[in-house]
């Protein structure tokens, strides 16, 4: 059916974005031994990508480390972090690498993937031993979910909200806890109506959550035709760009979805403004730009949107910026 090569062509879009990060990683725009153990997963060899896509990429891989660790920082050894299409996404590693400690660590995507970087993770030929990460022993429940004390995987569609929630809760998800959600190019896959009911999930269920969305905005000029026509070429469609239309529609389906604070801002924004000067002076240098404003075009296209609720105003995660 239609819909079942649509998840396929989604689920490809993961393999996009671990080829673009490895060949960023292979630049030394910033560190990751653990992404090699995914490459190996994906089906092109990785090409050369065009300098403004590897920057795009190190703010992101950077704006979003930055939240997630002081998220972290303030809530302490309680935390729990919840990653939606998580795809082949290191994060897990690269904190606990950073010495950050939390309670849980969930990961979400399709069958199909989970399954892969199950496989992946496991391979004994490979060092760093991705396992001995784990707070606990490696169990594995079946092929396409895994639990290991603060890391686990689990297998669901995420616009199935009953089988997401029968496995969130399998693995000790705690309600009375902080929790954070990453979305990092997830929600543009699914229709706004089912990406609100997720969003109201989390919020009904938590009295302390937080959401970091990674996705385009601004999407009504001629850039954002060209982006939009490149994926559809590929067969991509993008049923939930319709909040991807300007910053406010970004704020509102967070603030329709039971969030009381709302910060969104864009890639462009945090690129200038909030990433470490010296770390964007030294990843300037890595590949010359003779232009930079298609640079900052390419990061207008995107943002990061920090949604709060918080019962414990203690927490202070409406304060939190990349
Ligand atoms: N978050 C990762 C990152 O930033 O590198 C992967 C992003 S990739 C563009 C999108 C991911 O979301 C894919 O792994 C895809 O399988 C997953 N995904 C999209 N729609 C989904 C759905 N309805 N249920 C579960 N996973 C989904």
């Amino acid at each position: 059916s239609a819909s079942v090569s649509d998840d396929y062509s989604v689920q490809k879009t993961n393999d996009d974005a671990t080829e673009s990060k490895y060949a960023a990683i292979q630049l030394k725009y910033w560190e990751d031994p653990f992404i090699d153990h995914f490459i190996h997963g994906c089906n092109d060899m990785p090409h050369r990508r065009d300098p403004e896509i590897s920057r795009g990429y190190w703010a992101r891989t950077a704006a979003v480390f930055s939240i997630v660790e002081q998220f972290v920082e303030k809530v302490g050894p309680s935390a729990q972090i919840v990653s939606l299409g998580a795809g082949f996404d290191t994060l897990y590693w690269r904190l606990k690498q950073k010495g950050c400690n939390f309670g849980r660590y969930i990961e979400v995507d399709f069958a199909s993937v989970t399954a892969k970087k199950i496989r992946l993770l496991r391979n004994p030929h490979k060092t760093p031993d991705l396992a001995s990460f784990f707070s606990e022993k490696l169990a594995e429940s079946h092929h396409t979910d895994l639990h290991a004390g603060d890391y686990h995987i689990v297998a669901s569609d995420l616009r199935q909200l009953k089988e997401l929630e029968t496995k969130l809760f399998t693995t000790g998800l705690n309600k009375a806890e902080p929790l954070l959600v990453i979305a990092e190019c997830v929600f543009v896959y699914m229709t706004v109506a089912q990406s609100t009911e997720l969003l109201k999930f989390f919020t009904s269920n938590f009295q302390n959550v937080s959401v970091i969305n990674y996705e385009q905005v601004n999407m009504t000029d001629k850039f954002s035709q060209i982006m939009t026509n490149n994926l559809n070429s590929r067969g991509i469609v993008l049923p939930g760009i319709t909040a991807c239309e300007n910053l406010e529609t970004q704020k509102q389906r967070f603030l329709d979805s039971g969030f009381d604070y709302v910060h969104v801002w864009t890639m462009d924004k945090i690129y200038r403004e909030f990433l470490d000067k010296i770390e964007v002076a030294r990843i300037e240098k890595i590949e010359f730009l003779d232009e930079k404003e298609l640079l900052s075009q390419l990061l207008d296209h995107y943002c990061i949107v920090n949604a709060v609720k918080e019962a414990n105003s203690k927490l202070d995660f409406k304060n939190i910026t990349p």
